[in-house]
């Protein structure tokens, strides 16, 4: 037996697999039908890909794509949940896409070794095919999320946008084509005072915890926003803080003179 939507149908190992996500209140077969309808683009395959994108897939995203030119080192293996130690020196975004297939045979995984830019955007991103309906920032540097930022607004995707350092995490969820601000509205001068004195997990580490919380307060955005068409960030900066165990909120605006989206 399968149930038949608008939007397609579960199959039975389907609906038995997600048994218990489909019985949640507020999450029914609809919300499930359209997390397996949906494409989901992820750049970087680290510490915050690993856990976003194993979560999305056992939860039921149809279609994950992951980006990253990296290669997996011995030092990645402390947060970067979907490797193993035998992994090392692969491709990270092409073993991860393959864990994430042995995860979940029911879904579509496929990784690119290659750094997102401007210019090979609309081929990587397979624009020419659909629009993804999601794009997730797992990076760990500024210069590449604006990169990126550029690329959400550029095309109207939606940015749903983690960072995680140290015991520290923030994350925002942008949605151009609602015109509601973007990365450089909330983090331009960052953007800008940072670029010469950069911190990454490379120079300044990041406990194992930060990167896994801030991995699935991203997908819980995502599942929301994939599965019931919510977004539960709208003009607020989720902001973390692991060391008090401490979460919050901050609003933000759109700045009417962002070089980037202030155009669109
Ligand atoms: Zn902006």
């Amino acid at each position: 037996m399968t149930h038949s939507l608008e939007t397609g149908q579960l199959l039975d190992e389907e609906l038995l697999r997600y048994a218990r996500q489909i019985l949640l209140d507020g999450w029914d077969i609809d919300a499930q039908l359209r997390l397996k309808s949906a494409r989901v683009v992820i750049i970087g395959a680290g510490g915050l890909g690993c856990p976003a994108s194993e979560t999305l897939v056992r939860a039921g995203l149809g279609q994950v794509h992951l980006i990253d030119d990296d290669v997996i080192e011995a030092s990645n293996l402390q947060r970067q949940t979907l490797f193993l130690p035998e992994n090392i020196g692969q491709p990270k975004a092409q073993t991860a896409a393959t864990m994430l297939k042995l995860i979940n045979p029911l879904i579509t995984a496929h990784g690119t070794v290659a750094r997102l830019n401007e210019d090979n955007a609309y081929e990587l991103l397979d624009m020419a095919v659909s629009k993804p309906d999601l794009l997730l920032d797992c990076t760990d540097n500024f210069a590449t999320r604006d990169i990126i930022n550029r690329i959400s607004v550029r095309y109207q995707i939606p940015l749903l946008s983690a960072s995680a350092i140290a015991m520290q995490g923030q994350l925002a969820l942008f949605e151009p084509h609602l015109n509601t601000g973007c990365y450089h509205c909330v983090f331009g001068s960052v953007v800008l005072d940072e670029a010469s004195d950069e911190r990454t997990c490379a120079n300044s580490g990041v406990l194992a915890s930060t990167t896994a919380i801030m991995g699935n307060l991203q997908s819980n955005a995502a599942l929301q926003y994939l599965g019931l068409t919510k977004n539960p960030l709208t003009n607020k900066l989720l902001l973390w803080d692991g060391k008090q165990m401490q979460q919050r909120l901050m609003g933000y605006r759109k700045d009417l003179e962002c070089p980037v989206c202030s155009s669109h």
